[in-house]
């Protein structure tokens, strides 16, 4: 028999571009090369003009025919060999030790506008790291992690960004059977506090060290002068994940799974799974249904993360090894989080100046919304609008509540502190507009873009995109996705099987 001619792989402009990604250049130690697992008939279910743009593709890279194939990590790109890269973690609460990315391959890195990209595709399939799992992702999963990416990129709060959707209806088991997808994540680097935890229990120093330096020099370059740069590296991850909860906690988002593995070093949002939105405020509210104690409660978040750091702190001892030099760094954190969340209150509020009374204001408010389950979004957005001197217009906003003269009597509260700034109602409303979202990424409208999916209609994903994308906008004709929950939507469970 002879060899029938191989048919010619269609190349596009992202196949030029992509180059090995720079973590590469650590030894192999660090990681494990890998093909992927074929994924039958990928289709592009979605891309993300934005996440193009900052890549600097053009439409035409865009409509390559070989796109889906590259993105569902069935082929590699000529230029660059991927990747799983192994780390570590505590997983809710407990040393989990070898991890990795089980579903993960690292493709190549895009470099544009002198920013060096990682392109990453989640679900695409066995890695070394897979352990007993499968390495795929679901659909479901994937559309949620998709628009979240995209929603957070939105509402201006640190996150790994998302390319491409890639969808196949190759069976993948969870509770039941469901069909498989791949996301194209895109950040600067995908290295989390387990990556470093990972030397540490090793003891390993001298790969701790390797690590810390890449880091250093290609994520923190301004870090290197420092007399530590290693303190320093603690100091800034310490700042970055302060301010990150205190912009969580802000919009109401809660992660689900704050395991020292989903922790980025950059200080980014990253692994989305049962993340979740509030709807009512409620700061006992647990997003994830496999979270039985509550240890990711919303409330808790900002307390995990300082967790978090600890266990990063203790894995950088070898090469910082004063325990008091990390605990003083460390011991920043509280003081980095209440400013970073109480500037966030006050431009919730509206309020420009800073007041010794405005911490009294916020909390009485929050009792009052967690009292009588007040729309954590809506309220605030609502709030815009408040006239100053005439409370005659307050019906939109006092009808939220059922105990309309509870938000009457903080509302005379609230108007006096605003006439002791003498707050402008126009630039008020422009200002509180930029900071208290109209749309979210609630649980209900990420399940209807799935169940149209699931239908093969992927309409739904970039319409609500388009909407996420621009949060704070309005987007006439659009309010249905800025409403209350449906009473379906009570119903809806996310777990961590994804
Ligand atoms: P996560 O809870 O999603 O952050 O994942 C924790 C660990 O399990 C990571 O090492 C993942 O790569 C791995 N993992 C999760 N789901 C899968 C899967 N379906 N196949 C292989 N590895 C997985
Ligand atoms: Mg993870």
């Amino acid at each position: 028999m002879s060899a029938q001619p191989q048919p010619a792989v269609p190349q596009g402009e992202l196949d030029a571009r992509l180059r090995e990604s720079s973590f590469a250049s650590l030894p192999d130690a660090f990681y494990t090369r890998v093909t992927g697992t074929p994924l039958p008939a990928p289709t592009l279910i979605a891309i993300n003009p934005d996440v193009a743009d900052l890549l600097g593709l053009e439409d035409t890279a865009l409509q390559d025919p070989g796109l889906a194939d590259l993105l569902a990590g069935n082929r590699p790109p000529p230029n660059a060999q991927p990747l799983a890269a192994v780390y570590s973690g505590h997983q809710f609460g407990v040393w989990a030790g070898q991890l990795g990315d089980g579903r993960a391959m690292l493709l190549g890195a895009v470099e544009h506008a002198g920013q060096r990209w990682e392109l990453q595709l989640k679900g695409a399939g066995l890695t070394p790291y897979s352990r007993t799992a499968d390495g795929r992702a679901v659909l479901r999963s994937s559309i949620r992690e998709y628009l979240c990416s995209e929603a957070m990129a939105g509402l201006g709060i640190p996150t790994t960004r998302a390319l491409a959707l890639v969808a196949s209806d190759a069976t993948v088991w969870r509770e039941r059977a469901e069909t498989a997808a791949v996301v194209t994540r895109v950040a600067p680097s995908f290295i989390r506090f387990g990556s470093f935890e990972h030397w540490y229990s090793r003891r390993e120093p001298e790969r701790l060290r390797q690590l810390t330096d890449y880091t250093l020099q290609h994520f923190f370059p301004e870090l290197l002068d420092d007399k530590n740069p290693v303190v320093a590296l603690l100091g800034e991850v310490t700042r970055r994940t302060a301010v990150l909860m205190a912009a969580w906690q802000a919009v109401g988002f809660c992660h689900g799974v704050m395991n020292t593995d989903n922790m980025s070093i950059l200080g980014l949002t990253l692994d989305y799974g049962p993340f979740g939105f509030l709807d009512a405020y409620d700061p006992e509210h647990i997003c994830n249904h496999s979270d039985d104690s509550g240890r990711y409660a919303y409330r808790n978040q900002p307390e995990i993360g300082r967790w978090n750091l600890y266990c990063l702190g203790q894995a950088l001892m070898p090469l910082i090894g004063e325990v008091e030099t990390a605990e003083t760094v460390l011991k920043t954190y509280p003081q980095l989080y209440a400013t970073a969340w109480s500037a966030a209150m006050r431009a919730k509020l509206g309020l420009r100046a800073s007041l010794p009374q405005d911490q009294s204001l916020c909390d009485q408010l929050l009792a009052l919304l967690a009292g009588q389950h007040i729309d954590f979004t809506i309220f605030f957005r609502t709030l815009g609008s408040l006239r100053l001197d005439d409370a005659s217009h307050d019906a939109p906003l006092r009808d939220l509540f059922p105990d309309r003269a509870a938000f009457d009597a903080w509302a005379v509260l609230y108007r006096e502190r605003l006439r002791q700034e003498n707050s402008d109602d126009p630039t008020r409303k422009r200002a509180m507009n930029r900071v208290n979202p109209k749309y979210i990424l609630r649980n209900h409208l990420a399940e209807t873009a799935i169940q149209r999916a699931q239908d093969k209609d992927y309409s739904e994903i970039t319409r609500l995109a388009g909407i996420l994308r621009a949060p704070f906008d309005e987007h006439p004709g659009q309010e249905s996705a800025a409403g209350l929950p449906p009473d379906w939507a009570s119903g809806l469970a996310v777990s961590c099987s994804s």
